[in-house]
């Protein structure tokens, strides 16, 4: 057994015969007409005009001291009197008895013990009259007042939905007395969930006891639409079958949805059974019409559950109704403002970083807002993840398919949600234990950036209090169907692939994230935009300025050099001047030649850099050949080997400014060299390149000269070709990656290594951005040194996606 039960079970405690109940035929069971009512009660039948009895229960003997001969055809008069029968006419007329059961009267029949409860109501165009022993005879009534009052003011107090429906529960307990009160809730695939509880201290607990749909069949959902009480006092107990069993004036069972005595079907008898319940009190939660869910009261002994019981329970049931909107409504509201605030204080600190996948790490993050055992995002050709997600490659065919649907595209809510990934997506068979419920939004305009949460098989998030598995299997008379152990191991069946479902409030959450989200990322473009045209309106200024200045710096300048000429001139034919003094008039011709030399770079940059790029199809290896003609006079290049690994490829580009890059780099990659083997090699990269040719280091040699490499790649130069010129030079030290591109900026004494001006980075750099490209430096001092240079065909262009 289930339950230590004190009163010991039959196993066959239904006398009515129905044969062949099976599982998936109590879909069709007549519930609303099983033609019998339980036998501690009896009832009768009414021809509505003239109170003529039709029908009773065939232990109206027993119960009301006539057997169904003496009553059937005959006024009502016969059980209730004269005087009753005619308040009943009146009863009839004044009452709202259409489908309500209502109190009419206590009556004490003739040589009966206890006196009987009369209730009535009419369906189907007959009265139907109710008789139970009162139950009460003894005790008094309950105050309906106090009690809905004080359940009232605790439900409006509830903080949750889980507390609201605890309280629920315990004031069931208290007014109706039963061992153990369930409140079980639907789920949107109408399995459902003890989801709160209160009981008897010694009965074990059935709290988060998972069930299948059709635990609770159809029939029976649809009854508990239309009626908010459902008593069984003695589901063991006998039934009486009405004679005749059709209404003799229309030949149709009588409608018993409303009848509290109405007999229980075999199913329902069964699995109380199992559950070691001998009577049951179940009322419905009504949400807007929709069965939310069911306060499921057992008992382990017969109970009595009269009239007063039940109107008070009653009236419990559909104040528990009309509040619990309100409080899923609280709830939502609360989990709601805890989404958002979670969700702006992960931007606040995204923004503050500038990178989005910061969203992801740190506090609050965003699995700390809608709940989700995983998270990845995919920006800027890269994922970042969080939690529990599928490998890369799958997120990757993921978001292949989600770009592809239409939901996802929709420009008013784009978003996919799911609670079955697997059953629209079968690849996500693989994942499911990671990733059956995802909701998925696009995070730009175009659907390539997108944000997505997971959750895993729901059977894998129930917390079981206390394990099914370890419950004994109870054997019903149809075997060990409908036990607690079997319906949970049905319910798990049910579940495989499904996750918990999205709720609305968290699809809501996510589309106002993602609007945030593009708010940022919009703004952020906006003030790099602002940024771009204060930089180019200050470097216009101080281009002008350099081109102002250089130009008439050099005007004072020749004056200078021609004084100084003179000066010399005058001085080999003077022996007045000293050998001091002629030194320091060749101090002042070499100075000014160096100066000149710096104002000619100067104006060379910013010349440059006023006129605009030329763009056409440039073919690098002509380009190439180009530059060692030029350089060819040069004696650094002298000895150097050249090495391009692969055939150079055609870049839309400036020429003359490609030019000018490569002849800098090669020029320096000569120059900074003092190995006895120097080498130059021009090569390029692309994003899909998983290993790098190159030529094979000289024999001997261990450490090689740095490659690009394309995991430090700059984020704006990410997904592009990276064109590069290394050498086995003298190296750079790391402090100095960014000054080498300062101007004038030189790492050496003025005229070591063939001297220089420290203009030939800044100025290729400046030719390399004119592109919207990007230039940057590894290096390895001693070992050598790698340049590298992106060419973008726009200067505007996105960095390509890989995805
Ligand atoms: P310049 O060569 O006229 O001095 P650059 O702007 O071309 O000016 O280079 C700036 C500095 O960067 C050089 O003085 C040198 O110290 C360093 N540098 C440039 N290229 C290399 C290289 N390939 N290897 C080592 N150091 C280099």
């Amino acid at each position: 057994m289930i339950v230590s039960s004190p009163v010991p079970w039959e196993l066959e405690p239904y006398s009515i015969k129905r044969h062949g109940v099976t599982i998936t035929n109590c879909d069709s069971e007549p519930v609303q007409t099983p033609g019998c009512v339980q036998a501690h009660g009896a009832l009768l039948v009414l021809r509505r005009c003239d109170l003529t009895i039709l029908q009773t229960s065939d232990n109206s003997g027993p119960r009301l001291g006539r057997l169904p001969a003496e009553l059937l055809g005959r006024p009502v008069a016969v059980i209730l009197g004269d005087a009753l029968a005619v308040q009943l006419e009146a009863f009839l007329t004044r009452e709202p008895v259409v489908g309500t059961p209502l109190f009419l009267a206590t009556i004490q029949i003739p040589n009966q013990a206890e006196a009987l409860d009369i209730t009535v109501h009419t369906v189907g165009g007959v009265v139907v009259l109710e008789f139970e022993a009162t139950g009460y005879a003894e005790t008094r009534a309950p105050d309906y007042y106090t009690i809905v009052k004080r359940t009232a003011a605790r439900l409006g107090a509830a903080a949750s939905v889980r507390e609201f429906c605890q309280i629920s529960a315990e004031e069931v307990r208290r007014v109706s007395g039963l061992d153990r009160v369930m409140l079980y809730r639907f789920h949107s695939d109408d399995s459902g969930e003890v989801y709160a509880e209160d009981r008897r201290p010694d009965l074990p607990s059935w709290l988060g006891l998972h069930y299948p749909a059709h635990d609770i069949p159809k029939p029976s959902r649809e009854i508990f639409k239309k009626i908010w009480i459902r008593p069984l006092p003695d589901a063991r107990g006998e039934l009486a079958e009405l004679v005749p069993l059709l209404n003799p004036d229309t030949g149709q069972p009588l409608d018993m949805t409303y009848c509290a005595l109405r007999g229980a079907s075999v199913m329902y008898t069964e699995y109380l059974q199992n559950m070691g319940a001998a009577a049951s009190l179940t009322m419905s939660i009504l949400c807007e019409n929709k069965l939310w869910g069911l306060i499921a009261c057992h008992h382990c002994t017969r109970a009595r559950l009269p009239y007063q019981v039940r109107a008070a329970c009653e009236l419990l049931a559909q104040r528990i109704s009309l509040q619990l909107p309100s409080a899923e409504e609280r709830e939502f509201h609360q989990y709601r403002a805890r989404m958002d605030e979670v969700h702006l204080g992960m931007l606040a600190r995204t923004a503050d970083s500038g990178e989005l996948d910061t969203m992801l790490t740190g506090r609050p993050a965003l699995l700390d807002g809608i709940a989700a055992t995983g998270a990845a995002l995919y920006h800027r050709a890269r994922w970042s993840t969080v939690g529990s997600v599928p490998l890369e490659p799958a997120l990757d065919r993921l978001a292949e398919w989600l770009r592809s649907r239409p939901e996802f595209l929709d420009r008013e809510r784009p978003v996919l949600e799911t609670d079955s990934l697997a059953t629209v997506y079968p690849p996500a068979l693989e994942f499911a234990d990671v990733a059956s419920g995802l909701l998925a939004v696009p995070i730009a305009r175009g659907p390539s950036s997108i944000l997505l949460w997971f959750r895993p098989e729901t059977v894998r998030t129930v917390a079981w209090g206390g394990n099914p598995h370890d419950m004994p299997t109870v054997l019903g008379p149809n075997g060990p169907r409908l036990t607690p152990r079997t319906s949970f191991a049905l319910w798990q069946e049910s579940v495989r692939l499904r996750s918990l479902p999205w709720l609305p409030v968290e699809v809501n959450a996510a589309l106002t994230l993602r609007l945030m989200m593009m708010d940022l990322v919009v703004s952020r473009l906006e003030q790099l935009a602002a940024l771009n045209a204060e930089l180019s309106r200050s470097n216009a200024e101080l281009d002008a300025f350099t081109y102002v200045a250089g130009h008439d710096l050099k005007e004072p300048l020749r004056g200078i050099r021609k004084y100084a000429a003179g000066l010399m001139h005058e001085a080999e034919s003077s022996p007045a001047l000293s050998e001091e003094g002629r030194e320091r008039i060749a101090a002042i011709q070499r100075l000014t030649s160096r100066m000149e030399a710096l104002l000619n770079s100067l104006l060379q940059y910013s010349r440059m850099g006023r006129l605009q790029i030329d763009r056409e199809e440039v073919d690098m290896a002509a380009v190439l050949q180009e530059v060692l003609e030029m350089l060819a006079t040069q004696p650094e290049l002298k000895g150097v080997q050249l090495r391009v690994p692969r055939p150079l490829p055609t870049v839309r580009c400036d020429r003359v400014r490609l030019r000018g890059i490569l002849s800098n780099l090669i020029g320096n990659a000569c120059k900074y060299n003092d190995k006895t083997g120097p080498w130059v090699e021009v090569g390029f990269v692309d994003p899909s390149d998983t290993t790098l040719k190159t030529d094979a280091a000289p024999p001997g040699r261990a450490a090689e000269p740095p490659l690009p490499d394309l995991a430090r790649v700059p984020i704006e130069a990410r997904g592009q070709r990276i064109y590069y010129v290394r050498d086995n030079g003298i190296g750079i030290e790391p402090g100095h990656f960014e000054q080498i591109f300062k101007m004038f900026k030189r790492l050496h004494p003025r005229e070591a290594y063939g001297g220089g001006s420290g203009a030939g980075l800044t100025i290729s750099r400046k030719f390399v951005e004119q592109h919207g490209g990007k230039l940057w430096v590894e290096s390895e001092p001693q070992v050598g040194s790698v340049f590298c240079f992106t060419l973008p065909d726009s200067p505007q262009e996105e960095p390509a996606s890989n995805g």
